[in-house]
This record gives structure tokens, sequence and C-alpha cells, in this order.
């Protein structure tokens, strides 16, 4: 069976306008014979009525059990897959609505964050088999037991590309608000430019350093299962991004002939700096850090000196344990990490080097920086952020 999925976020069902064009999507692949899947989105953004963030705010501060919560957020998937199904079914294309839990998307009972065990497919190919367009509702699943859970926020990516495994599909589409991935965020670099080839490795790497633009989740699933992903607008007929492995791509010979592919950032980060940190308090430092759950990041250690940085919402918990502990430290509030990424830059010198020009050269302090194979990280002052992604994007001539 030929099967393609289609996923569509949030902006792309939010209006009549736009569900009609959602539609046209749908059809056209189902006219060319496809089998097809289209796995929704809740309606818009925070401020639309039916969009997660409009749900979550009916309950505000309230305590609410985590069970519930979830069950309160997959209403907003489920709203607008019906309201695309029944487009489709005036007309006259028949098409069924299936909830996560219908489509056979098993979790284990972490709500608000909850694992996928297993896709059971049979209902969704039992429809197929009858002709009909399955819409899911993407973002959620149920536990064994039936109770309904939510997969992180941004989800449906993840419901979309899990599906498209379970179904053996011929590639996943993704539909947004832009036209495909980018060479960074174009809210705050108007030069960005679309990429039109990209490898799982980076696209992973820009989707974990913050690219709101695909769930870093979604590109592990389809690298495991080298699942073809494309990205690309629902509001015009842009060619978008296609992602596939770095090995089909050098075979396919590589469109992109850069060293850097992409930049990305995190905001609300913040720097912490431990003085006088020997070898037993640092073991201990970093148990109790590890026992109230908070995730260091640019973890970068000396004999005499220990920096990471954490999330701005733990600064609390961290003043906390360096104050029991009589440590002596600093923290640099305010602090944005920058991500320059690309498969490429392994072992080629001189790409710190461009960096550190190009920002001094701006008055932009470098607070401090760690590399991989595929990514050099940078910690800024926030205040510095829209100015050193746009410098940056400049030297390495991303925009052309
Ligand atoms: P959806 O609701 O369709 O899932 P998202 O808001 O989750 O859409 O993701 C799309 C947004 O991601 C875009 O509007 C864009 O501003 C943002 N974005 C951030 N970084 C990038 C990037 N490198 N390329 C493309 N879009 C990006
Ligand atoms: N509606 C969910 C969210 O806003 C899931 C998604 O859009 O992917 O996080
Ligand atoms: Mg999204």
């Amino acid at each position: 069976m030929n099967i393609i999925v289609q996923k569509f976020g949030g902006t792309s069902v939010a209006s009549q306008e736009n569900r009609e064009k959602v539609m046209n999507k749908i059809i056209k692949q189902y006219e060319s014979g496809y089998n097809t899947v289209a796995v929704v989105s809740a309606m818009g953004r925070m401020g639309e009525p039916y969009a997660t963030d409009t749900l979550l705010s009916l309950v505000g501060n309230q305590k609410i059990h985590l069970r519930e919560k979830d069950l309160l957020m997959s209403c907003g998937e489920v709203i607008s897959a019906v309201i695309l199904s029944n487009l489709l079914n005036s007309n006259g294309y028949e098409s069924i609505v299936l909830t996560g839990h219908q489509a056979g998307i098993i979790t284990d009972d972490n709500f608000g964050s909850a694992k996928v065990l297993k896709v059971n497919p049979h209902r969704i190919l039992e429809s197929l088999n009858q002709g009909k367009i399955v819409i899911v509702t993407g973002f959620q699943g149920a536990t064994e037991d039936g109770d309904i859970t939510t997969l992180g926020r941004g989800g449906s990516d993840t419901s979309a590309v899990l599906i498209g495994e379970a179904l053996n599909c011929e590639y996943v589409e993704i539909y947004t608000d832009v036209d495909g991935i980018m060479t960074a965020d174009p809210r705050i670099v108007p030069e960005a430019r679309v990429l039109e080839n990209m490898c799982y490795l980076e696209v992973h790497q820009l989707a974990e350093e913050g690219a709101k633009v695909i769930h870093p989740k979604a590109v592990e699933i389809a690298k495991r299962s080298r699942i073809k992903l494309i990205i690309k607008n629902t509001l015009n007929e842009c060619a978008g991004t296609i992602i596939k492995d770095k090995n089909d791509w050098i075979i396919d010979n590589d469109t992109n002939q850069k060293l850097i592919s992409a930049i990305t950032y995190k905001k609300n980060r913040t720097q912490v700096v431990v003085d006088n940190c020997d070898n037993n308090n640092t073991e201990k430092l970093l148990s109790l850090i590890a026992e109230d759950n908070i995730s260091l990041d640019l973890i970068n250690f000396f004999v005499d000196k220990k920096a990471f940085t954490i999330d701005e919402n733990d600064i609390e918990h961290i003043v906390n344990i360096l104050d029991d502990g009589k440590y002596t430290y600093n923290i640099v509030h305010d602090c944005c990490k920058i991500s320059i990424i690309g498969y490429k830059i392994r072992g080629i010198p001189g790409v710190m080097a461009s960096i550190v020009k190009a920002l001094s050269k701006e008055g932009i302090d470098i607070l401090q920086t760690s590399d991989s194979y595929t990514t050099i990280w940078c910690l800024i002052k926030s205040k510095d952020m829209d100015k050193c992604l746009n410098i940056l994007h400049k030297e390495f001539n991303l925009g052309i």
C-alpha cells in the first residue's frame, strides 16, 4: 500500500481559509493515488479559542492532576480533527477521525511527556482499506488502561512520524507556516533562507537547540527508520526542505556546500560558576543537583572552577544548594545559548576564530563556549541575542 502521512500544525488549521488549503493538500495526494493519513494539531496559537495554551489557561494557576491536565490538552486536537474531517466529507471526500488512542498509540503513564511504547495501526489500515482519508489527532496517545496522555509540547510532529513508521509510509510531510527549515529563525534574522536539503543529524541538533520548526523526537524516529521528511508551507507551493540521512545526500550529491548550515538559540539560560570546588565537594554538589532534577548544560570543569548553565526556572533550587554547601559562586542571569550547526565542521580549523572575531568586533561578549562534531555553542547575554544571530548569519554567508 502506498501511504503518505501529512502533519498540519496549529497555524495551518487556525482559520477556515487555511483549512481549505489543508484540504487541498490532502486531496492532491489522495487523488494522485496515495492512501493518506493527516495528523493535526490544535487550532491556532495562544489567545485563539481552541489552541492548547488557551485550553491550559482555563485552569490558570489552579492545581490540576496531571492526568486531567492531559485530558484537557487533548481536546484541542480532537476539535481540530473533527472540523477538518467535516470539511473533507462535505466536499465529497470520505474521511474518519481517530484519536491517538483509537489510532493505536500506546504510551507509558508519564502524563505531560509520555513515552510511546508501541503503535498498533490496525484501525488506520482498516479505514485506508475502505478508501477513507484518515485524520488522526496529534500530540496524544493512551496508556494500556486507556488513560489519555500527551507527548510533550509540539508533539504532533512526533505523532506523525510514529504513525508513518508504523505504516511503513513512503514519506512524511510536515506542513507549517514557513517555507521549510531555514538558516535561522526568520522572525529574528530577516535574511534567513530556506535549506533545500538537510540530514537528520543537523535537523535533530537544530530542533534540540531551540528551533521550533520540528520536534527533536520526531527527527529521532525518522532517523532510526530512515523515513524521509519534507517540511513545507501550507500556504504556498514551495518545494520545502527534504530531510534524509547524510550518506544518502552524499550519494545524491549534497547541494549545501557550506560548513555551517544553520544557527539557532535557546533563551532563559543562567550561567553558574562555582569557585571553591575540589573533587570531593564537586561530587557532592553534582549529586544534590541531580536529586533536585536540575539539568546542566554547557559544562566546563577546571581544577579550580566549575562552570555550567541551567534553565532560569531552576535558579532558586541551585542557590539553595550552593548556599547550604557554603560554596563560593557567581550567577549570571538573562543568558542565551547560541548554537552554530553544521556536520562538516568536524576537524576544520578557524570556525571558532571567525565567531570570536565577528562578535568581538561588535562588542558582544562570549561568556562560555563548548563544541561537538556538529555544533559550536556560545553563551551570550540575552540583550545581544538578535544582533549576535544576525552577525553570525552574515559571517558564515548563510543568507546567500
Ligand atoms: P507548527 O504550529 O506548524 O508546528 P511551530 O510554531 O511549532 O509551527 O514551528 C514553526 C515556527 O518555527 C516558524 O514560524 C518559525 O518562526 C520557527 N522557527 C525557528 N527556527 C526556525 C528555523 N531554523 N527554520 C524555520 N522556522 C524556524
Ligand atoms: N497542540 C500541541 C502544542 O501546542 C501539539 C502541537 O502543536 O504539536 O504543543
Ligand atoms: Mg510545532
